[in-house]
This record gives C-alpha cells, structure tokens and sequence, in this order.
C-alpha cells in the first residue's frame, strides 16, 4: 500500500494532520492501534450514560477564536456544536484551608471585574496578570495567524515561572492560588511551568469555555465523516512497530505488528516521543536526541471516578469545581493522601446532549505508571491488589468530596473508576499520564521537524496539552511540509 503522507496515531491530532494533508491533495492513510479512532476522548456508556473520558471542555472554540477558524478551515464547522458553559463561573476554585470559593468567570472584562472585586487592593496585579497572559497566549503562532508578530523559533524553556510572575505580583496566597489552578488543564506545577505554556493554556480558557454536543463521540463523529469526504484511509488496530528509514536518512514507509508494510516517504508521528526510540532504526538518531527522549518528564496520571446522579436537579450548573486542601496547586506526586490533593468535578450530561445531567466525573490527580515515587503508583491490573486497591481510592475520593462539600452528599452513585493503568491501557501510553510529555523549564520537547528526511511530530507532548495544543500541533507539523505562510494565509482567510 503507498500513500503520500501516512500518519501515525488517530488521536485529535493525528486526525487534523490527516484532513489537512488529504485538503492539499495528498493520498493519505491513518494507522491506529486501538480498534476505534480516538481512543483518549471516545468515552463510554454505563448505565445508559454517556461519559466522557479525555475531553470536558476547551476554551478558543467561540466564532472567530482559534478553534473555530480551525474547523472551519478543516470544513467540519457544521458537524461540531459548542454548548457554552457559565460565563459568570465556568470554574468554581474552593478552598478548604482558609475557607474561600471563587467563581472564576471568562471574558476578561469580567475576569478582571471580579477578581478586584474578591481581592481588593489587588489590581494592579490582577491587570498586569491579565495583560501578560494575553499577550503570550496572542503571539503562539497559529492562534496568531501573523507571521510577523508570532515567531515559529525555538520554544521557551527557561522561564520565568507562573510561579516567579505570581510571586513578583502579590504576597496574596489566594489570588496566587486563583491564578495557579488552571496548571491542572496542563498538569505542571506553578514553579516548574513557563509562563508563556501556562498563558497558552490558561489564555483559552479566559476567552472563552464550551463543551461539545456529543462529547469527545461527537467531536469523533465529525472528523470521521470529514475524513470519508477526503478519501482518508483510516486503518483501526494497526499497531506501528517500525518506521523504515533507508541509509539516506530518509523515510520510506512504515510496518506494523500484523507483518503489513505501507509505503510513503512522508510520516507524521503523533506517539509519545518515548514510543518513537522503540520504532526507529537505532541509528536514525544521533545518541545525544535519545538520551533527550528518553529522559523526558511525563505528566501525572489520575484515578477518575465516573457517578450517576441521585435526587433533584443539577450540582454544577455548567461548571467544574476545583477542590483543594489550600491555596497552593498540590503536586500530584507529592502525597498519597486524597485529603491533600486536588479534585476536579464535572458534570456528565448523560446523553452528550446537554440536556439533562445525569452524572459527575471526579479526576484525582494521581502519579503515573512510570513515577519514580513507587510508593504511590498502583498496583498491576490483575494483580491480587488491584482490585482492592482501586476501591479504597475510589471509596477515599468519593468520602473526600462529599465530606468537604455538602451538596454532593448522598447524590452520587459510583458507576465506574478508572486509574492510571486503565489510561495507560485505553491511550497506548507509555504510563497513562494526562497530557503526555510535560512542558516545563528546562526540558527541551522534541521540535515537530526531525533529522530524518520525511519524519515530522505531532501531538500534545510537542506543542502545548488539550484540543487547542494537540490542533495545533497539526498545523505546525502540517506548516513544516507545505510552507508556513501558505497555511497561515489560508487560516487567515477563514477568520
Ligand atoms: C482524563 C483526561 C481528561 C482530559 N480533559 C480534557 C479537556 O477537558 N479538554 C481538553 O482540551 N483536553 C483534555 N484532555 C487532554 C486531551 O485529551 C489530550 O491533550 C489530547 O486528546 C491529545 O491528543 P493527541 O493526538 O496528542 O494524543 P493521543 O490522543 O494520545 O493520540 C495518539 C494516538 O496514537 C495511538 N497509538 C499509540 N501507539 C501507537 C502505535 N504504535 N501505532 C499506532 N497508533 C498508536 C494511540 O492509541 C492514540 O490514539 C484530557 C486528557 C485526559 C487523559
């Protein structure tokens, strides 16, 4: 079989690079390992409730934002429908110790507007804060579509800190803690992310919030009728074992478990850039770009516990709250203790509709397979402490938030929990982290060009986490194959 672009992995964004590539004419095939595109944001029913797994919520989806202009150039604008969350607290950050809760709303007016208001004095802070977030997150090429006021230079990685900014702006604990809580949405502490990630992340979110009809389904749903208009060949349990480069350097297909060969001498990768070392000849990479991959950080993993709601009416009215034991953004791999983590709350609107709720998932920041802090990480599935293990966690979880939180009590009913090996195992990660590779000082993420003649990445672990940074990510490797300017100044026609 041979094709023009082959691309390796059909999470969001191997799926973009795929409708990109087949948009500029390019013959182009996908190879997944799970039997089902999108494996990370499927999600899934119990019960007769749908509920999704990897994707919640996102920011930059209003019209105009970066990805609405994204899917309409995509042309797949019709097939996605945004359900905006609260404007007024799209996040709710509750505080145990000192007891505090703040809404935080999106809009920057409003942002602005109600963090003076909950921390007077505080102002010039707050703008300063505001205004740095702004003008980073506006200068990341592709959500700016201005070559000249956003460079695709190297990426920075030594700082400052959210950390060092914040401590630079106020001695407040708790506006600190307001401003860091978003580190949870690309899973870096305030003292290890760079600003400028955090601000790409964190910046969406302050423009904008919205779910997607049909969850993580829905937003599948769409890219796969896309991608049968284009002529996309998708091949589903395809595991890639092996890229081949020939002695010029150069790729010129790639081979899966199966035995079957498919030829082409363009490849994008989407894996974890650790999964790259297992699939290229040893000596595709120079020593020293190996030992760069290999000792790249992951992010957490977590232990999420999906629940059916009981009695009368909804607990988080378009919303999520963020439970935490202080102020400060915990570091999930710090403690094993529940009480002194983060949980994150979502409401589940069972049918994806955005009709009724129906459920609430609770994601307890957790360390991942592969955490040098054994101490925590769970146990093999299938051992004989699994099971057990799983259940007191969910049980410690569940004790937890309906003991700090009285609304919640006698609500939920567990339906299902996951841990870090079922994300390993539903994901085809190397530990079942969040968001991949983390972005933070002083680790150098691989760039989305390589030495090899034909082999460009993508994904979440080179760009920035979430929708937003896996999309991009696509267009960033796409932009290194077909030019840049071209793909900007066609972006730039759709916004
Ligand atoms: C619990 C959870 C909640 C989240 N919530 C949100 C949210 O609310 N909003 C948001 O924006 N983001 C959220 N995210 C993050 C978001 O889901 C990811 O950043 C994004 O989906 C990553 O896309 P990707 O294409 O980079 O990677 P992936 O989706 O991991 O894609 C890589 C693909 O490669 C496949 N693969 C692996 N090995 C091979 C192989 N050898 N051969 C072929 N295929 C292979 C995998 O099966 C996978 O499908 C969440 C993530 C998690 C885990």
């Amino acid at each position: 079989m041979k094709y023009d672009c082959l691309i390796i992995g059909a999470g969001l964004s191997g799926l973009t690079a795929a409708v990109i590539m087949a948009q500029k004419g390019y013959q182009t095939a996908v190879l997944e390992k799970s039997p089902h595109i999108g494996p990370t944001i499927r999600g899934f029913r119990r019960e007769g409730i749908f509920f999704d797994t990897g994707f919640h919520y996102t920011g930059a989806l209003h019209d105009g934002g970066p990805l609405d202009i994204f899917f309409r150039y995509l042309g797949m604008r019709d097939g996605i429908e945004p359900i905006p969350y609260n404007p007024d607290g799209f996040d709710i950050f509750r505080c145990l110790d000192p007891p505090f809760e703040f809404p935080f709303p999106y809009g920057y007016h409003r942002i602005r507007e109600r963090l003076a208001a909950a921390f007077p004095g505080e102002e010039r802070a707050v703008d300063s804060y505001l205004q740095q977030v702004r003008e980073a997150y506006r200068s990341k090429p592709y959500i700016n579509l201005d070559p000249a006021r956003s460079s695709l230079g190297l990426p920075i990685v030594n700082g400052p800190s959210l950390g060092e900014v914040l401590d630079n702006l106020t001695k407040d604990r708790l506006l600190k803690g307001v401003l860091s809580m978003h580190c949870l949405l690309h899973g870096v502490t305030p003292d290890k992310v760079p600003f400028f990630d955090h601000a790409v992340v964190a910046g969406s979110y302050y423009e904008s919030v919205h779910a997607v009809k049909g969850g993580g389904t829905g937003l599948l749903r769409a890219f796969e009728e896309r991608l049968k208009d284009l002529g996309v060949d998708i091949y589903c349990n395809r595991e890639v074992r092996e890229i081949f480069i020939g002695t010029d350097l150069a790729v010129s297909g790639l081979g899966t478990a199966g035995g079957e060969r498919f030829e082409g001498r363009c490849c994008i990768s989407t894996l974890h850039p650790q999964q790259l070392l297992g699939i290229v000849p040893r000596e595709a990479f120079r020593p020293s770009y190996r030992r760069r991959l290999e000792e790249l950080e992951d992010t957490c993993s977590a232990v999420i516990v999906f629940a059916r709601l009981r009695g009368e009416g909804p607990l988080l009215d378009r919303a999520n709250l963020f439970l935490l034991p202080h102020p400060e953004f915990p570091d999930p791999d710090e403690t094993e203790e529940v009480e002194q983590k983060l949980l994150f709350v979502s409401p589940v609107y069972g049918d994806g509709e955005g009709a009724v709720q129906e459920g609430v998932v609770v994601i307890c920041p957790f360390p991942h397979t592969g955490s040098r802090n054994r101490s925590s990480s769970f146990p093999e599935e299938g051992s004989s402490h699994y099971d057990s293990f799983k259940k007191e966690m969910c049980g410690r979880i569940m004790g937890h938030l309906e003991a700090s939180c009285p609304e919640f009590r006698e609500r939920m009913t567990v339906v299902e929990c996951s841990t870090p090996r079922t994300l390993k195992r539903f994901t085809n990660s190397p530990f079942g982290s969040l968001y991949g590779v983390k972005h933070q000082i002083d680790q150098i993420n691989p760039l989305p060009v390589t030495k090899v003649k034909g082999l460009f990445l993508a994904g979440q672990s080179i760009i920035a986490p979430g929708m937003l940074g896996a999309m991009i990510s696509a267009f960033v490797a796409c932009g290194a194959i077909l030019g840049h300017d071209r793909l900007r100044k066609e972006l730039r026609s759709w916004a």
